[in-house]
Formats: structure tokens, sequence, C-alpha cells
């Protein structure tokens, strides 16, 4: 975060840290990828990640649904499909429909900062994208690659035949037919805090995690930029 940044900061509860990432920023980042800006893409993003990060690092657990939610998103927009779905299948709500084998022991282990529980984080269901509707948990959504949007199985029906130019506020829907999606299933396994979901059943250490994706992006941002 930039000393301006920082300043900004201040004023805000430490509940909302993260929850004033520019958007913009994000679809900016995007929009370098698209355009083959690939240098421009990677710096920005590289920032907006492990300022992401670090919110995640502050000792205010109530902060961490923006920085995860903006995560889904940056992860969309470089294109890291793989951590982008495991991210958002954490964050939902375990699936109510499956019959849960799980761990009975939650693993505790005292960290430097205290670990969020991902299926809990979110402090409203996720809405699809256009009818608003809450997405049902023991269903799949898609996550839009172009409008960094979730729609449910309904409306993305709809959106590729294009017969949903319009949602249920009468504003013009943004997505397409012509983009793309990534699909984002159900929580089937019980997660303990500190613990995230990739694939099925590949549970692994959130820290761990979160430390490997901001060295590696840290490692972007700071690259000297090509003349
Ligand atoms: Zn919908
Ligand atoms: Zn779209």
């Amino acid at each position: 975060m930039d000393r301006q940044g920082a300043q900004q900061n201040l004023d805000m509860p430490a509940s909302m840290l993260g929850s004033d990432v520019n958007t913009a920023a994000i679809y900016l980042s995007l929009f370098y990828r698209l355009r083959g800006r690939a240098a421009e893409a990677k710096k920005l993003l590289g920032a907006l990640i492990v300022e992401s990060c670090e919110i995640l690092e502050d000792d205010e657990l109530r902060n961490d649904q923006f920085a995860l939610e903006n995560l889904v998103k940056l992860f969309t927009a470089a294109d890291d499909v793989e951590n982008a779905t495991a991210l958002a299948v954490s964050m939902r709500k375990v699936n109510p429909q499956e019959s849960i084998r799980t761990d009975t022991v939650s693993p505790v282990e005292s960290r430097e900062f205290p670990e969020p529980k991902l299926p809990d984080i979110q402090s409203s269901n996720r809405s699809c994208g256009q009818c608003l509707e809450t997405i049902p948990h023991h269903e799949e959504f898609s996550f839009c690659r172009f409008c960094l949007d979730s729609f449910c199985v309904r409306c993305l029906k709809m959106i590729k035949t294009d017969n949903a130019a319009v949602d249920i506020r009468g504003d013009e829907v943004v997505c397409r037919s012509t983009h793309d999606w990534f699909s984002v299933p159900p929580l089937n396994k019980i997660l303990h805090t500190g613990q995230m979901l990739f694939g099925d059943l590949d549970v692994r250490d959130f820290v761990e995690w979160k430390n490997g994706i901001k060295r590696q992006w840290d490692a972007e941002r700071k690259k000297p930029s090509k003349v």
C-alpha cells in the first residue's frame, strides 16, 4: 500500500480495511492482461494481491472477507483459475445435501495472527450478479472471467443465449454469450479454521498457501520493467 493509501485507511475502522480496495484497479489489471500488456498486468496484480495478503495478516478478522473476495477476482484477472476456484469453493458454506465425511479433530495451532475460517467468512451469502438471488449452497455457480462476477445456473443459461439483456432491476446486463466462465462447485467437505480445499479432496494449509502466493506476487511486482 502506498503512503496515501495508508493515510486514508487511518480514518477507516479496522474491520472495514480492504473494503475500499479500488475495484477499478482490479478491472484495469484484467484489461492489461487481455490487451497483452503482461508486464503492466503482473505489476498491478502483484501490488493488489500483496495488499490483500497483508489485510489477511492483521489481527482483525472482520476485514478478511473483503480481502478474500478481492483475491478471487484478482486470481481470475491473473488467469489463475486454480487458485480462484479453490478460494471461491472454500468460502462457500458446506453443501447441506452432501453426507459429509470428515476428520473429527480440528487442528489447533497457534500462529502469529488469527486465521479465518473460510466457510464462515462471508457476512451474507453469495448472490447471482443477474437475478440477485442467493445462490443455494448445494448448487454450483459460474464466475465470469471478464465481469469478475458470479452467476447462478439459470441466469448463465440465459446469458449464453443472450436472452438476458435486462436484469430484474431493469439494468442492462453486462455479461454476454461471448464471455467465458469457470464453475465453482458446492463445498462438499467440512473445512476447519486455517484450511482450504483444492479439487474434491486436497485440503491445504491456508497460511502456507497465502504465504506462497504472497511471495510469488511480491516477486512479480518487483521485477524491473523492461525499457
Ligand atoms: Zn441468477
Ligand atoms: Zn461476463
